[in-house]
């Protein structure tokens, strides 16, 4: 669930964003928007009219509706007008006149099937764009549920009207809300609006209450109602946090708005979470202060993608790491270590791209490049300039941009500026190559020199060389010395450390501070090594249990739907050493590597308790002389491989699973980490 959902998708909206295109082409930017809306769960139904006014005539405007609306009319200054509409464009003539009011009337029907099994391909939206049903309503943005200008008009009205005690929800301040006979109506207005809007619907019990003139709502279904005040609480205190961090917070409320499908999105002025989502007990404390952070990042400052976009590097770094920095140190110093171990597991060759290339996430692949190598650059750069400057720098662009949009070269600029010095040189290939620097310690060697010791060396990188500033530290009997080597972007770089008491071990980016791909040694063996496996194969033992179905269905939530699978007497010792292997049951004549003691006692014990209903997936590593990872997927029947299987997937970081009685009861590292980057000297 947590990989899944944790990283909550914001969701962009390229039509209204006004990056690239010239104003020209856009057309006359309106003055006001005004949208009314009438929703039909029974018929999947909304029924429009918007009105939209333009400070002057005479000119053609092109405006984006779902291609199935059907427009009942289109009138311009009181009299029907001609309009063109196909392929989900209606484009019309605006009669001449200082100030033109136009007023589209149409309906449109969505009814998207919610994806019941999205974990498969780590689809964000569940399939999802637009569906008005029973359950709830949901318009994303993308969907076009109404004419969307090419521009963001200058001011927004939308108002909401549904079924009595069905309530909406969208961006801006809500400035009505009643239910009168058989219907329940709001109206939000925007100030300053931002991208294209997203509604949701349902019969919500609402809570509020303000805190440093903004307003904060909770729209839950009653079944997570009791959940309102620790979630306003939440929001409270992260909304504090980050307006001292960043500066005023960019919108007139915020709403914590509950889905009756399972995402984790960010829209301006509300987060929209799944109700199983809300349940989680940790997410009050992790999705919501990163929606909250995309606020000022990514929905405030729209994201300028014609270089990539930075919003989930940056609020990844801002909020899922930075709240753990805040708790500790060494809470830090993991989080930074698990992006490295992400990304050397789940990255190749194959699927790597620049960080200017990211758009969203659709893969672990790319979650691990355009959040995670995102927020390592933001660590960088945090590290390099100071905090004052880092801090300073955003504060300023936050400033600068809002309501506006942003690219990498914005930011880059901006770090610049606080910095006092140019950051492109140095920041421009992390951003514009794909992968990042490998490196290592070769000949080191430590003398006397006068009453101390010199311990020389040279860090090795392969082609293409990054240029890093490489931190060491030389442990010696009376403590450590840090050094920050500068590497050049060249294969060899020569350093060299002098110390007066006698060295012991001297490691290389001991506290993670840069963004580097660490070697296998340095990667423990997880699920996630399987998931970027590029030459996987699934086995089947004489020892499984379940059918080759529910094997392939549990590779495939594993991003390895195209994995081979064959049976064991089909394979001999050599074809299985040169791949990464899954068994399916234990295997007669193949080897496995031994399987870690506590790993074995954990599963025994579970076994004991619910005999029948119990599952073990284990990742483990081969011997040293060899590369590679060799799992054990052991469902004890085919009803524990039906409930557990597919739940695998989400525990991404760790070694060992083991589900029993209905819930996952042990989980692991399993095999530890070797520590690579690191020379002994004690001899
Ligand atoms: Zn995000």
């Amino acid at each position: 669930m947590r990989s899944l959902l944790i990283y909550g998708a914001l969701v962009l909206f390229l039509m209204a964003g006004g990056g690239g295109a010239d104003a020209a082409e856009l057309g006359p930017r309106a003055k006001m928007q005004e949208i009314s809306i009438s929703l039909d769960p029974e018929r999947h139904l909304v029924t429009g009219q918007s009105n939209i006014l333009f400070g002057h005539g005479d000119e053609r405007v092109s405006l984006s509706l779902a291609a199935t609306a059907q427009i009942d009319s289109v009138r311009a200054a009181g009299k029907e007008i001609p309009f063109n509409f196909g392929g989900g464009k209606l484009v019309l003539d605006l009669p001449e006149g200082d100030s033109v009011n136009v007023t589209v009337s149409y309906r449109v029907e969505f009814n998207d099937p919610v994806s019941r099994n999205p974990a498969a391909n780590e689809d964000p939206s569940y399939g999802v764009s637009a569906a008005i049903t029973a359950e709830g309503t949901f318009l994303g943005g993308g969907s076009h549920w109404y004419p969307v200008p090419a521009q963001v008009p200058l001011n927004r009205k939308i108002s909401i009207t549904a079924p009595a005690g069905i309530e909406g929800v969208t961006n801006g301040a809500r400035v009505h809300r009643e239910t009168s006979g058989k219907l329940t109506r709001s109206v939000w207005e925007e100030s300053r609006p931002v991208g294209v809007p997203s509604v949701s619907a349902g019969p919500y019990l609402i809570e509020e209450r303000q805190v440093a003139g903004v307003t904060l709502y909770s729209y839950l279904y009653r079944s997570n109602a009791n959940l309102a005040p620790r979630y306003l609480a939440a929001a409270a205190k992260y909304l504090s946090f980050y307006q001292e961090l960043f500066g005023p917070y960019p919108f007139e409320k915020f709403a914590i708005v509950e889905n009756f499908f399972q995402t984790g999105y960010g829209f301006p002025s509300f987060t929209l979470l799944g109700g199983a989502v809300i349940k989680l007990p940790f997410i009050a404390d992790t999705s919501l202060p990163h929606e909250i952070a995309h606020s000022w990042w990514g929905n405030g400052i729209d994201v300028d993608l014609s270089q990539g976009n930075w919003c989930e590097g940056l609020v990844t770094y801002l909020a899922d790491y930075l709240l753990k920095e805040r708790r500790s140190p060494a809470e830090a110093l993991e989080y930074r270590k698990q992006l490295l171990i992400d990304y050397a597991s789940l990255v190749s060759a194959e699927n790597d791209f620049p960080l200017t290339s990211f758009v969203s996430r659709n893969d672990p692949a790319s979650r691990a490049i355009g959040y995670g190598k995102g927020a390592m650059l933001f660590h960088m750069v945090r590290s390099e300039i100071g905090d004052d400057a880092f801090f300073n720098a955003l504060r300023v662009l936050a400033r600068d941009r809002m309501y506006a949009s942003a690219s990498w070269r914005d930011i880059v600029a901006a770090f610049s500026h606080s910095a006092g010095r140019d950051l492109h040189r140095w920041l421009d290939p992390w951003l514009s190559r794909p992968g990042g620097p490998r490196l290592s310690l070769a000949q080191v060697e430590m003398k006397r020199q006068g009453d101390g010791w010199l311990v020389t060396g040279t860090v090795l990188q392969p082609s293409p060389p990054f240029e890093v500033r490489l931190p060491l530290r030389l442990e010696t009997e009376s403590g450590a010395i840090e050094k920050v080597v500068p590497v050049p972007d060249q294969n060899a770089t020569r350093f060299a450390v002098f110390t007066s008491a006698r060295p012991k071990r001297i490691h290389l980016d001991p506290a993670a501070s840069i963004f580097r791909i660490i070697s296998p040694a340095e990667i423990p063996a997880t699920v996630n090594s399987l998931k970027g496996s590029t030459s996987l194969l699934g086995v089947i033992t004489q020892d499984c249990q379940v059918q080759p179905e529910i094997f392939k269905a549990m590779l495939a939530s594993l991003s390895q739907g195209d994995a081979r699978v064959m049976v064991e007497s089909a394979l001999d010792q050599d074809q299985a050493a040169s791949h990464d292997v899954v068994f399916c049951g234990k295997p007669q004549r193949l080897s496995l590597p031994s399987i870690p003691p506590e790993v074995e006692t954990a599963f025994e014990s579970a076994i004991a308790v619910a005999d029948g209903d119990t599952l073990l997936f284990v990742v483990l590593k081969r011997p040293s002389t060899e590369r590679g990872v060799v799992a054990l997927f052991q469902p004890e029947t085919v009803e524990s491989a039906k409930k557990y299987a597919s739940k695998i997937t989400h525990y991404g970081k760790y070694g060992f699973v083991i589900f029993s009685a209905g819930a996952i009861q042990s989980k692991g590292t399993g095999n530890a980490t070797v520590e690579g980057g690191v020379v002994d000297l004690s001899d």
